[in-house]
């Protein structure tokens, strides 16, 4: 193999160690919920779901989801809630 290729291959493989070298600007991806599957899109870094639960709140248990597993990769606002309640808690103890 090229001794170039080899190089790269290897900065590669320290780069996947490190996600927080990556920022994701746009996304969209099928989420398969317990009932059925949903549509999440980022955009700008605003969220959007076509869940029900999206529409009253602006966030969701699939938008939480990914803000979770792609923490280190997102941009500082699209770590945030989108909703105006930005505590979870609060939006928790709001449904009960
Ligand atoms: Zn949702």
């Amino acid at each position: 193999m090229h001794s170039d290729l080899i190089g790269k291959i290897e900065k590669a493989r320290r780069y996947a160690q490190e996600p927080e070298r990556i920022v994701i600007g746009a996304l969209q991806a099928t989420f398969h919920g317990g009932n059925s599957d949903h549509s999440i899109s980022l955009k700008d870094n605003h969220w959007s779901c076509d869940c029900s639960f999206f529409r009253m709140w602006h966030t969701c248990a699939h938008i939480i989801a990914f803000q979770k597993i792609f923490d280190l990769m997102l941009a500082p606002e699209a770590r945030e809630a989108t909703s105006p309640i930005s505590n979870t808690d609060e939006m928790a103890g709001a449904l009960s």
